[in-house]
């Protein structure tokens, strides 16, 4: 059975073509600056890797394209192959608890939360209208980021403010990157053959989440309403105190909305190091002594500290830890502060085994209270995995 999962932003169609009987990925690619001048498209297979520069105007254009492409390459022999589409979606809000099939209801439901993900949501929705309209007989699924999440309860997920922002409103939290979470789930219970476990999943990338998981469900997570919250990540500043936005709006005569623009996108290690986001040209400027890009990093370490350690006590002690994303996966001294950060809980690793980067390994020894893994994370294979389990059923 093949299978196609679906990433899809307001100008990008990002696209995994799986194998399901194995679970190989057998293309993948990317269609980019869709709707803009320069728009061009990548696709790897068998090793290799075409780029085309072509106009792609809309959505629609771009999967036109990809299955062109994937037929004219002789990756598939038909689109009778394709037995389904799985779609990512950021928000699904209370709604959605789960993956489901996209039907004419679903997407009027979308419709009516697209604005508690104003970026998202009506980017990923655009991606699925595309392939209705090109495959109108595959069934297509939904996947949500928020879905893992829904297990929290009220305690967890309701803010501390007024109860009728909850009920008026919809304020509380919601979480992100459910799928990935609920991925390194999955492979944790495949690794401990067993059901009762409490994990903490770290992943930390450009963004970044902290979840809390107790026998395979979501108990607690650091994002919260939005994607801003929690630990601090690449350009976003993560949990920070209110009040600080009123009071930069009146110094630097900004609104709002300029003010959450800037804890977006010029705030997390951008910010605090006054150099860059990505963590490899921090850790490079720390290695130079640089002051703020060792503060930058340092911060950065404290915050996923904090977490861990709330968690550890929100489960009651944690058996498994785990690391993935961009950072987790294979930034080794990050790994190695966190893990040296966490000794009292009794967390040790393997110097040697932390070396190790962008591939699944044990960090912890032996004699370590608590396993801490670096489990590659896959969100792509988790939507294609609940696509084909919905069709199926
Ligand atoms: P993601 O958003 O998951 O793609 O993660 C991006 C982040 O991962 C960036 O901050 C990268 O610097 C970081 N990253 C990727 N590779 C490495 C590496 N080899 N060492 C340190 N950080 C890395």
């Amino acid at each position: 059975m093949k299978i196609i999962s679906i990433n899809a932003g307001s100008s990008s169609l990002k696209f995994s073509l799986f194998n399901m009987d194995d679970e190989s990925v057998i293309a993948s690619g990317l269609f980019e600056r869709i709707g803009i001048e320069g728009s061009k498209y990548t696709i790897k297979y068998n090793g290799e890797k075409i780029s085309q520069e072509i106009e792609l105007p809309t959505h629609v254009d771009a999967v036109n394209i990809l299955l062109d492409k994937l037929t004219d390459l002789n990756i598939i022999e038909s689109l009778d192959e394709i037995h389904g589409v799985g779609h990512r979606i950021v928000q699904g809000k209370d709604i959605f608890k789960e993956s489901v099939i996209v039907t004419d209801e679903v997407m009027e439901k979308l419709d009516t939360i697209k604005g508690f993900a104003p970026l998202h949501n009506p980017a990923n929705m655009l991606g699925i209208e595309a392939f209705r309209k090109v495959l109108p007989n595959v069934p297509m699924v939904a996947v949500f980021d928020t879905a893992f999440h829904q297990t929290m309860d009220e305690v967890s997920y309701l803010y501390p403010v007024p109860y009728s922002w909850y009920k008026d409103f919809g304020v509380r939290k919601y979480g992100a990157h459910g799928t990935s979470h609920r991925y390194i789930a999955n492979q944790v219970k495949k690794i401990l053959g067993k059901d009762e476990y409490r994990l903490i999943s770290c992943h930390i990338g450009n963004g970044g989440s902290i979840t809390a998981i107790k026998d395979g469900k979501c108990v607690d997570t650091s994002m919260g309403f939005t994607p801003l919250a929690g630990i601090m990540m690449g350009t976003r500043s993560g949990d920070i105190d209110p009040s600080i936005i009123p009071y930069v709006m009146e110094q630097d005569g900004k609104n709002a909305s300029e003010v959450i623009d800037d804890l977006n996108k010029r705030s997390g290690l951008l910010g605090m190091s006054e150099y860059s986001s990505d963590m490899r040209d921090v850790l490079e400027k720390c290695d130079e002594q640089n002051e703020r890009a060792i503060v930058a990093r340092d911060k950065y370490v404290r915050r996923v500290v904090d977490y861990i350690a709330q968690y550890y006590v929100l489960l009651g002690g944690a058996d498994v830890i785990v690391f993935t994303a961009g950072v987790g996966e294979n930034s080794v001294p990050v790994r190695r502060q966190i893990c040296e950060e966490l000794a009292c809980l009794g967390v040790k690793i393997d110097i040697d085994a932390n070396n190790k980067r962008g591939e699944f390994v044990k960090l912890s020894t032996d004699d370590s209270k608590i396993d801490v893994y670096v489990i590659p994370t896959d969100e792509e294979l988790m939507i294609a995995r609940d696509t084909m389990d919905l069709i199926n059923r």
